[in-house]
């Protein structure tokens, strides 16, 4: 096996082993990796935005759009098109190369399709890579978005089919699966990962890297995000993982996923510059850029640009 073979027959033995690794062995097998997949100066600076926020009702165990849980989250309708195009505009201004558009729905209703059309096509015609995430998607329904010019759907698994019902039971894992086959089906690239810190083992870490891995081909992108507790969910008290655990998962990531571009997303803000820079060693090549993740914190952005952005002067 070279350092570029995809593999998408990755045994949860060998995913468990490479976990196992000594911690330096292992960042620098996925730094070997990185090398020779990825140019090793360029960060993704995607920026996210909440374009329909809460009273969502699905019962995602750690979101505070969900309409189960009292979170204090002010809903929000669909944001009208010209304020979507603004921000994009700000996005792209900034230096952003993908602009992702977040709808706490389900799934699409069929009366936001026109709207969702026309915020593809101007954020396209501004040079963007689109990315849109609105919940589950049927066939048709991907079709459309796909037509329309979306380039990535967004659907993340979380994390294991084993452990999916613990953290969310308005739909299962399988529902998950068929909207990423939707998507691809479509013609459209998939930006999907999980969410670690959510009372799994490092067994479901697997199973859920197993999982993203057999997708063929690989998720364009996967984001590893850690858990952001949210007071009135009931994942506020779940279980942290370390700092290390989270550079790991993104490491092994990297190895088992060559060519797929490592989102460090959401909980970055509570990293500090040095874990940062092992998680670009092992392998992360995108951030999101900007004050806020949906409903949660992010790194400010001139911290960003004095510190992340600076990467590119080491070759
Ligand atoms: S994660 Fe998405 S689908 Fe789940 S409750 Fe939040 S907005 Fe709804």
């Amino acid at each position: 096996m070279t350092y570029t073979t995809l593999r998408h027959d990755w045994t949860a033995e060998e995913i468990a082993a490479l976990y196992d690794l000594p911690f330096m062995k292992l960042v620098y097998q996925a730094q070997t990796v990185h090398r020779a997949n990825h140019q090793i100066e360029h960060i993704e600076k995607a920026v996210l935005l909440n374009i329909k926020t809460g009273a969502c009702p699905e019962n995602c165990g750690y979101c505070s759009q969900s309409a189960h849980f009292d979170t204090g989250l002010e809903k929000e309708k669909l944001m009208p098109v010209s304020e979507v195009l603004d921000a994009a505009q700000k996005a792209k201004d900034a230096g952003a190369a993908r602009f992702c558009m977040g709808a706490a729905w389900r799934s699409p209703p069929a009366a936001a399709m026109p709207a969702l059309i026309e915020m593809i096509e101007g954020v396209n015609k501004l040079g963007l890579e689109t990315c849109m995430t609105l919940g589950m998607l049927k066939e048709e329904q991907a079709q459309t978005l796909a037509d329309a010019g979306l380039d990535y759907y967004n659907h993340n698994i979380d994390t294991s089919p084993e452990y999916y019902d613990k953290v969310v039971t308005t739909r299962t894992f399988d529902d998950r699966i068929n909207t990423l086959n939707a998507a691809r089906d479509a013609g459209m690239k998939l930006c999907t990962g999980g969410i670690l810190g959510m009372g799994e083992s490092r067994a479901d870490r697997v199973s859920m890297l197993r999982t993203l891995s057999s997708l063929t081909p690989h998720p364009e992108s996967v984001p590893i995000n850690r858990l952001v507790p949210i007071d009135g969910t009931p994942l506020a008290d779940a279980e942290r993982i370390n700092d290390e655990e989270w550079i790991r998962t993104i490491a092994v990531a990297r190895i088992m996923m060559p060519t797929t571009t490592v989102r460090l997303a959401a909980g970055r803000h509570e990293l500090d510059w040095a874990a940062q820079t092992l998680c670009f060693m092992a392998g992360a090549n995108s951030v999101f850029y900007g004050e806020r993740l949906l409903t949660t914190p992010n790194v400010a952005m001139e911290e960003d640009e004095k510190k992340v952005f600076k990467l590119k002067q080491v070759g």
